[in-house]
């Protein structure tokens, strides 16, 4: 819960109204974005949250790809798994990012009221979650 409320300030930092829901972005596009904006997903930090009876510790919910724990930060601009289609979003992007990592870049992609990082941020996400599920298998 805790990490969800300070994913969610993280994102609202500085930004006053949800610019990605009025910029006609194809509905997979914007539902993927929403996806990892309020935790409607089944990343480990969030399946271990929900998990029963007990919930897992927030340090042991691990990504199993690397073995870090899966944030949609570790997700998003962190994990190897999605590092070739991270690179194609990154350079598709119109905005230079290649200063930022982690927490610093999670913010900027979230919060970009660019059409196109938006849509290639939503790009990114459905392609990496269907990575994701693949490996898993
Ligand atoms: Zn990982």
């Amino acid at each position: 819960m805790a990490t969800n409320c300070a994913l969610y300030k993280l994102i609202k930092l500085q930004y006053a109204s949800e610019t990605y829901l009025q910029l006609n972005l194809p509905p997979h596009i914007q539902r993927a974005i929403t996806q990892i904006r309020v935790s409607a997903h089944n990343l480990e930090i969030e399946r271990g949250r929900m998990a029963r009876p007990h919930p897992i510790p927030p340090d042991q919910r691990l990504c199993r790809h690397c073995g870090q724990v899966e944030t949609e930060i570790h997700f998003i601009t962190e994990c190897l798994l999605y590092s070739n289609m991270r690179k194609q979003m990154l350079s598709a992007c119109p905005v230079m990012f290649k200063n930022f990592s982690g927490a610093d870049l999670f913010m900027k992609l979230f919060t970009s009221t660019n059409r196109i990082v938006l849509h290639e941020l939503g790009i990114f996400i459905c392609r990496a979650m269907a990575r994701r599920q693949s490996y898993l298998g």
